[in-house]
């Protein structure tokens, strides 16, 4: 499709829409609407998508996005929560771009287990802020045809997202994204791209699907002992991990034969690591806590 077409949604096309569908933006659902097509093309443009590529979009809400990613020539299916939004968005993307490849599932993105269509290769949002992690992990954990993932979050998330061990920012989302993946800040965007501009700064995360650690241990193991480290981010990981392991003493055994060192915090640790730990807790099946 035309790259310098004029089809993009700015502050007076945003303010018709959400007027006309008498749409009061809500922040439960993280409802910050893109209104510069100069940041959206800036987005796709760092998608690098191949043509006719199949790109799921959680929360295109008004359309600001999906329009740039059909414009590049994009085959996409778009998750929308709010009913409003989802019936209004094919009117959108069609009369913009009529033929688009383009449809819409009216979903929680969380409670999405299947998508129309071919399978997508690339996750491409402007996530909801508050539900933006556990619905980046979920799609990921998901939809292993995922290749790529370009979204943007809240500033302080894509840097706690991308970060790398020893930092005070690495936590839980840091090792459950390194677990499918490897993660970098790409971009940050100015609050007044937005109607209404949120309180945050943005930022964009690119997320390149790799081999999860190679394990014994189930993912959900692994990320039972990542939870349970990080829930008391201050303890060494013998005093984190005791009710896990049953006992300290426990705990300590199992850290040595994993071979990291028991007074060691979460946060040093890499993703393999937290996998060695939790192949101590036995074989797939025998349960953990
Ligand atoms: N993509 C649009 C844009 O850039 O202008 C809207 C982005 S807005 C930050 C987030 C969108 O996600 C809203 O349309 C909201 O209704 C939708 N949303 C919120 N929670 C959701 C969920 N759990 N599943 C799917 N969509 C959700």
């Amino acid at each position: 499709m035309n790259e310098t077409s004029n089809a993009l949604l700015g502050p007076a096309e945003i303010r018709d829409l959400a007027g006309r569908l008498g749409v009061r933006p809500t922040k439960t659902l993280g409802q910050n609407f893109l209104h510069d097509g100069g940041t959206v093309r800036k987005i796709v443009r760092i998608a690098a998508l191949r043509p006719g590529e199949r790109v799921v979009e959680v929360g295109p809400g008004l359309g600001s996005l999906t329009l740039g990613l059909v414009e590049a020539g994009a085959s996409v299916v778009a998750i929308e929560i709010d009913p409003l939004l989802a019936g209004q968005i094919t009117g959108t993307v069609q009369d913009r771009f009529p033929g688009a490849d383009f449809e819409v599932v009216l979903s929680d993105a969380m409670d999405v287990t299947t998508l129309p269509g071919a399978p997508p290769t690339a996750l491409v949002a402007n996530l909801p802020y508050n539900v933006a992690v556990p619905v980046l992990l979920t799609m990921l954990q998901r939809f292993d045809s995922l290749e790529r993932v370009l979204v943007m979050v809240q500033a302080e998330v894509a840097d706690r997202i991308a970060a790398v061990p020893g930092s005070k920012i690495y936590g839980i989302p840091s090792v459950k994204a390194a677990w499918y993946s490897s993660a970098r800040r790409v971009g940050t965007i100015g609050r007044n791209v937005f109607w209404p501009a949120p309180n945050v700064d943005s930022a964009l995360v690119y997320l390149e699907r790799r081999e999860p650690p190679s394990t014994t241990a189930p993912r959900e193991r692994v990320f039972a002992v990542v939870d349970t480290a990080f829930a008391q981010r201050r303890k060494t990981l013998r005093a984190a991990l005791a009710g896990l392991f049953g006992s300290g003493a426990a705990a300590e055994t199992a850290l040595r034969a994993a071979g990291v060192d028991p007074s060691a915090r979460g946060e040093t640790l890499v993703v393999e690591q937290f996998a060695r730990i939790a192949e101590q807790l036995g074989q797939p099946g025998e349960g953990v806590a």
